[in-house]
């Protein structure tokens, strides 16, 4: 789709930076504080209208839109037209009741839904009174400057004053997937959306490169802001699986109508049963077993699922991955901010000299310098000066003192040099005005190094590298001394490094030499030899505690858990031994993995847990070899190049804190602490959410078919009606909604996580589960149907016989309930049995609402019921406690084999 200029004057992309900067009345250094705020109150927030919501009215009328109310709305007419009223009233009553509930909890799920989306607010770093800050896209108004950096959504559209390898993927406005390369020229007037190369547009993704952008345009009034279509899809709360559900919920109600039409021919034409009684019973029947209660059941189960994740700390960003989440077999987890805690210290610096330690911990800049124990002033140390002025300038972090406390905006690895750099007496403002930067390069995962071009105040101009020790070994021709610079000793560093490493120390090697004043680019060609290495620093990053619990309960729930770092293998190894993933000795590089062809990584993937040294497209390899293993693989990732394998994994998980945008963009669940263990409770949700449909299915099922098999049992045999059609169509009224509800509440099992991950073909219901239900269906037919027949045979009024099997049907349903708590496991426990309030509330409605079908006069005379017994209720509830033992002793059978089938 290509967008046609816009009439509207200015045409930012054919102004000049000087004439944007003039008709937005802005200059470097951004806005004043001041200033934006009245462009804020004058602009209003920059942010797009939701979709169209669909109106409450809609909403009800739509809860009708559903082939199973088409059925027990024609029931309804049938019953009109034979003039049977309160028959007629009680359908009614069935479909009103249950669209209310569908259209209540339906509500409530798609509110809960927006509230969690809201989570995922958008972020822009901006300059305003000289300084950089981080606010919320919201807060952009026009002549804000933003600073653009890969793996960022530009937050509004910018015309771009300066662009460094910018690159950016703008298919949601032209349709183009290729990202498109930025400058910062002037373009013709006429120029398409596509070909306005110095604008970038707000919902578009940086794929590469960084850059600075002055706000021409925010909210509604954006290129995506006018194209509303694109945002007017409204998400719809299902996932493949209820889909499935749902459409089996359809193809049961058709095939009742077909055994109600059945059952009334066979009535009519063998049984010579008039035609009118026959119609209301084939009617009752249909109604009884329909059930009606399951897409809305369906949505609050997910709705919940959804919610608790949210709770705990992981967004679902697409409702599919809820139920793929209960499936999954292997975690593959970033070890930097994800298992370990992202809170790095630079705590050794290793010079051609000597070894020296570092104090203190956190971002503060505030520690001591030692050499083998003895104090050493940083200040007449200079090497420890050459190493953090390098660290300090080669650096995009910042660290900033508010509230009493270091707060960092930026790359942790780059917060720790900042602070020790701080230690050793330098000022972040003062020195990047001293030596202004002229160019960079900024660190990808990709290449390992970041290296920036600087302005020397001693004259000339100096580039200084940072990166991987091996990378930048490779950079360099000499190592500097307090004697002089002289040659360099590789052994001598690689030593030092396995060492670092060995600890568990991320490593990271600096190194500088000077440029020519002449040079104001900076090329990966000029940092790839002649550099003075400065030294090596040792950062330490300990592991989380909770992450290394997590893994072990991800471990027990039959989850592997494999490890991804772009650090030294041998740092790789000693983190991954602390906390307990892989077998402290089996380590793939990614090197190493570059010379397995796909065969042979698909052989050693399953055994090899921790990769080091591993890029972007490794990750996708991993994924794709895994898959091909058939399993279900979770992948997390932060940087824009993980997109890939995030959107291959069946689980892309993004960082929230430290993510791009471009990696949550492409995953279906988002972190906000990005912490594993937030993972490892997302899979524990995954299994509820699915265990709790199977729950009301396993409910649903049996209470449903056990209401028409005492009807269809009735007329096969000639029998009196054991429940009358009105009778029937009130215990539907009354049990299919509340009672299976209760169920979507169920909390998680005790042994969710101690049992191995279900195999992802499994069908929802097994064979093991159908005969479950046949085993219910049975014992819930038995024993309204032998009370029944016991009662005329001793000559009890036909009002009264039908009262008590009502009543058993129903306390049946009632016992079985509970069973449904545990698909497994006993619930034969104080927990087991009154440890649901919405179980214990749901019961008691019921039994308030049988008390009323039993004795209240009014109630008696519209469903021919009587008072029955103190005697008889006794009985009534002896029946529901063998059925509650009976299906429990089916249970510790299976249990005892052992095996599910
Ligand atoms: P991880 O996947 O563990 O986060 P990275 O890909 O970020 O690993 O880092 C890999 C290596 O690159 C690190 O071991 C370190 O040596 C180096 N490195 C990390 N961050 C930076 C940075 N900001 N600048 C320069 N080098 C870095
Ligand atoms: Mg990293």
């Amino acid at each position: 789709m290509t967008i046609s200029p816009s009439p509207q004057p200015p045409l930012w992309h054919s102004l000049d930076t000087a004439q944007v900067l003039q008709a937005l009345d802005t200059a470097p250094g951004g806005l004043s504080g001041a200033e934006a705020a009245h462009r804020l109150a004058a602009h209003g927030p920059n942010r797009l209208h939701p979709p169209a919501q669909r109106g409450p009215l809609l909403r009800f009328l739509l809860q009708f839109h559903n082939v199973i109310i088409y059925v027990l709305l024609a029931s309804a007419a049938i019953t009109a037209a034979l003039g049977h009223w309160v028959d007629t009233g009680v359908i009614l009553g069935v479909v009103f009741i249950n669209a209310l509930v569908g259209f209540v909890q339906e509500g409530k799920a798609e509110s809960a839904l927006a509230a969690i989306r809201k989570m995922l607010s958008l972020r822009a770093l901006v300059l305003r009174d000289g300084q950089r800050r981080e606010i919320t896209a919201e807060e952009l108004v026009p002549g804000d400057w933003v600073l653009l950096q890969s793996g960022d959504k530009v937050p509004a559209d910018l015309r771009l004053i300066d662009s460094k390898n910018l690159r950016i993927q703008e298919a949601v406005l032209t349709g183009e997937a290729e990202a498109v390369e930025k400058a910062t020229a002037p373009v013709a007037a006429d120029a398409a959306i596509g070909d306005r190369a110095n604008m970038a547009y707000s919902g578009t993704l940086v794929s590469y490169g960084q850059s600075t952008g002055i706000v021409i345009a925010t909210g509604e009034h954006t290129e995506i802001g006018r194209i509303s279509t694109l945002l007017e899809q409204v998400e719809e709360v299902t996932t493949p699986l209820l889909r499935q559900t749902a459409q089996f919920g359809r193809w049961l109600s058709l095939a009742i109508v077909l055994v109600a039409v059945a059952t009334f021919l066979i009535g009519v034409f063998w049984r010579g049963l008039p035609a009118d009684n026959m119609l209301m019973a084939a009617v009752a029947l249909a109604v009884a077993a329909i059930p009606e209660g399951l897409p809305a059941i369906l949505t609050v189960i997910l709705a919940i699922g959804v919610q608790r994740m949210a709770g705990r700390h992981a967004i679902v960003r697409r409702l599919p991955a809820v139920e793929t989440l209960g499936a999954v077999t292997v975690i593959c987890s970033d070890k930097t901010g994800t298992l370990t805690r992202n809170e790095m210290t630079v705590q050794r610096v290793i010079t051609a000299d000597r070894v020296i330690k570092v104090s203190g911990a956190g971002c503060a800049p505030s520690g001591d310098f030692s050499v083998a124990g003895a104090s050493l002033p940083p200040d007449a140390a200079a090497d420890v000066q050459a190493i953090a002025r390098a660290a300090l300038l080669c650096n995009d972090a910042v660290l900033r003192h508010a509230d009493g406390a270091w707060c960092l905006a930026g790359d942790p690895t780059e917060g720790a040099l900042l602070a020790f750099a701080g230690k050793a007496g330098f000022d972040q403002a003062t020195e990047a005005v001293r030596w202004r930067r002229l160019d960079s390069i900024p660190f990808e995962s990709e290449h390992r190094f970041m290296a920036t071009l600087q302005h020397d105040p001693q004259g000339g101009h100096c580039i200084f590298v940072k990166g991987a020790p091996e990378r930048v070994l490779a950079m360099c021709a000499s190592e500097w001394r307090a004697t002089g610079t002289q040659a360099l000793e590789p052994a001598y560093w690689r030593q030092h490094i396995e060492g670092l490493a060995a600890q568990g120390q991320r490593v990271l090697a600096v190194a500088s030499r000077p440029a020519a004043e002449t040079q104001t680019e900076l090329r990966v060609d000029d940092v790839a030899v002649g550099l003075t290495l400065l030294g090596l620093l040792g950062i330490s990053d300990p592991p989380r505690e909770e992450a290394i619990r997590a893994v072990r309960q991800t471990q027990e729930a039959g989850v592997r858990v494999k490890m991804i770092t772009g650090d030294h293998g041998v740092t790789a190894r000693a983190i991954a031994a602390q906390i307990g993933i892989g077998d402290g000795v089996k380590v793939l590089t990614g090197p190493e993995l570059e010379a397995l062809d796909d065969a042979t990584l698909q052989t050693v993937v399953w055994d090899t847990d921790v990769y080091a040294r591993a890029s972007p497209e490794h990750k996708l390899r991993l994924v794709a070899a895994l898959q091909a293993n058939r399993h279900v693989v979770a992948m997390t990732g932060d940087g824009v190049n993980d997109a890939p394998a995030l959107k291959r994994a069946d689980i892309g998980v993004a960082m929230g804190m430290n993510g791009t945008e471009a990696a949550k963009e492409a995953a279906d669940l988002v972190l906000a602490d990005d912490n594993f263990s937030s993972i490892t409770h997302a899979v524990e949700e995954g299994r509820t959410v699915y265990d709790n449909l199977r729950k009301a299915l396993l409910f649903l099922l049996p209470t449903n078919g056990a209401q028409a098999a005492i009807i269809v049992i009735a007329i096969l045999f000639s029998l009196p009606l054991p429940i009358t059609p009105v009778q029937i169509l009130w215990v539907n009224m009354v049990t299919a909604v509340t009672l299976a509800l209760a169920l979507a509440f169920e909390p998680t099992e005790a042994n969710v996580m101690r049992r191995p991950p279900r195999d992802a073909a499994e069908p929802l219901i097994p064979g093991w589960l159908v005969w479950r239900i046949g085993l219910a269906t049975g014992l819930l037919v038995v024993a309204p149907l032998a009370l029944f027949l016991w009662e005329i045979g001793h000559d009890r009024p036909l009002a009264e016989a039908r009262t008590l099997a009502v009543n058993a049907l129903v306390v049946g349903e009632i016992f079985y309930l509970l069973n449904s708590r545990r698909i497994d496991a006993s619930v034969l426990s104080w927990d087991g049995l009154l440890g649901s309030r919405a179980v214990l509330v749901s019961i008691g409605l019921i039994l308030l609402l049988q008390l009323l079908f039993t004795y209240a006069p009014p109630v008696q005379t519209l469903m021919g019921t009587a008072a029955i017994s103190a005697a008889d209720w006794l009985i009534v509830t002896l029946a529901g406690t063998v059925l509650l033992l009976w299906v429990e002793a089916e249970k510790t059978r299976r249990r005892r084999w052992g095996q599910r089938a």
